[in-house]
């Protein structure tokens, strides 16, 4: 059997008690070394078998090869597993090597979901995600998302907004979705949620502050009728009041 787990954005109190009986269930745990850190607590006295980033599909030949082995594996993925985590890639390599194991996969909630409660209620309408990665996505995609959606008036999450390696493609993004996106916007910015460090500040898309952004942060832009009131940003559903 394969658990993969979403462990939520970093506290313990946002991990799902299924997600805490599955960790309980295995017999080893596969993941990056972050975030078995972040379990360390649920998951002492079992094998744990981590590495480090961009190793995900070494990590998932692993985990199928301990679970032919007869073990009860969970591979752990930060927020949620199905989300630009390590869910896709099992079921990808089950599926390409006819594998007769199950995988189960454990929902979590994701940096989106837990960055926009802090934030107040920015996805109260129609959001997307796009993440700015560009390691597995080709920029002229990301672009053309950034754009599509900026018009189509969604408010937009920005995954993997900013890294060393590509520190401007957040501004890039800014600037393609300012065709769209009035100066007034608000735009919220949550960083490591869920862990010691936790930040959150709400600005105009004008005043966008790219240098405060990192691996860790989701932003949130808003759509045509969010607003903030109180240090709260507010996507209105529609309702009269
Ligand atoms: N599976 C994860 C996403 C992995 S992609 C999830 O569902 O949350 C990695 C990106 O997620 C990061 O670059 C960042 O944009 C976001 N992220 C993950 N954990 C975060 C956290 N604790 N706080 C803010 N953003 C986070």
């Amino acid at each position: 059997m394969i658990y993969v787990i979403g462990i939520g954005p970093g506290a313990k109190e946002t991990m799902t008690l299924e997600a805490v009986r599955a960790l309980e269930e295995a017999e080893v745990i596969v993941g990056y070394k972050t975030y078995i850190h972040l379990i360390e607590d649920f998951i002492t006295g079992k094998e744990v078998l981590k590495n480090g980033m961009r190793q995900e599909v070494d990590r998932c030949k692993m985990a199928v090869e301990y679970a032919r082995a007869g073990k009860k594996v969970a591979v752990v993925s930060s927020g949620d597993s199905g989300i630009y985590g390590m869910a896709g890639l099992v079921l990808e390599l089950a599926a390409k090597e006819e594998m007769d194991i199950p995988v189960k996969v454990v929902p979590g909630i994701t940096a989106s979901i837990a960055g926009a409660s802090l934030l107040g209620a920015p996805l109260m309408h129609d959001f997307c995600h796009i993440s700015l990665s560009d390691l597995l996505t080709p920029w002229e995609v990301i672009e053309k998302r950034l754009k599509l959606a900026a018009e189509a008036d969604f408010v937009i999450c920005l995954y993997n907004p900013r890294s060393k390696g590509r520190s401007g493609h957040l501004e890039k993004a800014f600037q393609i979705m300012s065709e769209f996106k009035e100066p007034d916007t608000p735009v919220g910015i949550v960083k490591d949620v869920g862990r010691p460090e936790e930040k959150k500040v709400i600005l105009k898309y004008k005043d966008m502050d790219y240098e405060s952004v990192d691996m860790t942060t989701v932003v949130i832009i808003g759509n045509k009728s969010t607003f903030t009131h109180k240090e709260m940003m507010i996507t209105p559903r529609g309702y009269l009041l």
